[in-house]
């Protein structure tokens, strides 16, 4: 027998059975940016590679180490997104989005890092994103913020997650806390790990976001970045926290906050949760200023975030064991040649009278008790049932699966409006 071609590692199938846990997630998702009147933004999955490394910085974890990077048959050098911020800002300058005026948007889907594959760490994941551009002031910020906690509650996972807050300053403010920060590290430097060690060179303000154990305590003495913040990022930084503060918007100010990408200033976030181990930011975001600039455009203020849909799916599961699985409404069963024809005919009919009426007609023919055993199995509430007795005289059984109650004798012609009553379809 021929061998079997497997998935590539890391990048999953999803499976009839999980796809329902995802609909839920986006639907939130969409109902969510909906209502602070987002639109949406769809980009290619593959870009230029000089694109990410002029954005997420040539001496971060994913440009040096995690990029799906290749040659093209023109030789050009292509990579499958790691991220969707770039992309879309490439984009909205692509096409003029930016050219005095503002935007609110929002995007989802795969996005690709090379990492080692572990629970919530995948080569294919994939991503909710949003992004707003031309806001200045930390209002966007808060409304962002805003945004996420509302799509946090929506799923129910308010109790499982914790916001912490952060802010990086200016590119000034930056590179002079660095300096400092670069200090103090070098007289705890028998404390660094090889990583560290390495970032102290390149990144040195990555070193605060190890989470090796054993230089924690360090980590915590370090000087804050808080504490030298520029008089504008000062202001802005207050300025949110107060607008969290009068929504009783709950977040801890972590000062190690720093983040992966090179582009983030001022305003950084993330929902945490500790129900997914060490994978457990689910959603993470900030401002990033600077960036249009950076990739050739006019200086934009920028701000978003980007929710992981896998850890959310993953936290889903831990937390809650009763979802919307997808359900089925109605299962019809039909007996004999003349019942299939009909039974086809009257299914299309009710589809047309209620758009979002779920209803599995059962194909292949089989006996009335394999036929009601695919009924249960299927989830669905009602059963109609339609044989040559049925036929004859107009009407069709209705059968209730999950509730306690007598079947029933319906006319054909009454039998939409009973179904959308019984199944409170408006
Ligand atoms: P982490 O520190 O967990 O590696 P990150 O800082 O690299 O995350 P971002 O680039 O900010 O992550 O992406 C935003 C969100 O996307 C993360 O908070 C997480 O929920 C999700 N995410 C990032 N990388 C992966 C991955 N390899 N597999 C699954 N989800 C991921
Ligand atoms: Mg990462």
């Amino acid at each position: 027998m021929a061998k079997k071609i497997q998935s590539i590692r890391g990048m999953n199938d999803l499976l009839p059975e999980q796809s329902s846990d995802w609909q839920y997630i986006e639907n939130h998702l969409r109902q969510v940016v909906a209502a602070y009147g987002y639109n949406e933004i769809r980009m290619p999955i593959v870009e230029a590679t000089e694109l990410f490394k002029r954005s997420i910085g040539e001496v971060t974890d994913i440009v040096e180490k995690e990029m799906y990077t290749f040659d093209d048959r023109n030789g050009d050098s292509l990579t499958l997104r790691p991220e969707g911020t770039a992309s879309c800002v490439r984009a909205a300058m692509q096409h003029g989005l930016l050219h005095n005026q503002t935007q609110r948007l929002w995007y989802m889907g795969p996005m690709f890092r090379h990492e080692r594959p572990q629970r919530g760490r995948y080569r294919q994941f994939h991503q909710i994103g949003v992004e707003t551009f031309g806001f200045d002031g930390p209002d966007i910020d808060a409304e962002l913020i805003f945004m996420s906690a509302r799509f946090l509650k929506r799923l129910g996972l308010s109790e499982h997650t914790t916001l912490q807050i952060n802010s990086l300053g200016s590119k000034a403010t930056r590179a002079a806390y660095r300096d400092i920060l670069v200090a103090y590290l070098n007289e705890h430097r028998e404390q660094l790990d090889e990583d560290s060690l390495r970032r102290l060179e390149s990144n040195p303000l990555r070193v605060l976001d190890s989470k090796n154990p054993q230089m924690q305590a360090m980590i915590q003495s370090a000087p804050k970045l808080v504490d030298h913040l520029d008089e504008e990022s000062r202001v802005h930084f207050e300025s949110l926290c107060a607008t969290l503060d009068s929504a009783g918007i709950q977040y801890q100010v972590n000062p190690c906050l720093v983040r992966g990408l090179d582009y983030y200033a001022k305003t950084v976030f993330e929902w945490v949760t500790d129900k997914l181990g060490a994978q457990g930011t689910v959603c993470a975001g900030g401002r990033f200023d600077g960036l249009v600039e950076q990739l050739g455009g006019k200086p934009t203020p920028a701000c978003g975030f980007a929710a992981g849909i896998e850890r959310l799916v993953e936290l889903l599961k831990e937390v809650s064991t009763e979802r919307l699985a997808h359900k089925v409404d109605v299962y019809l069963l039909m007996a004999g040649d003349k019942a299939v024809l009909a039974g086809m005919v009257l299914a299309e009919s009710l589809r047309d009278h209620s758009p979002s009426l779920r209803l599995i007609t059962h194909c292949g023919a089989g006996s009335f008790k394999a036929q009601m055993k695919r009924a249960d199995k299927s989830g669905a509430s009602i059963a109609l049932i339609l044989g040559d007795n049925e036929i004859e005289q107009g009407t069709i059984t209705l059968k209730y699966l999950r509730i306690e109650k007598e079947q029933q004798q319906v006319e054909i012609a009454a039998l939409p409006a009973l179904i959308n009553e019984v199944l409170e379809i408006k």
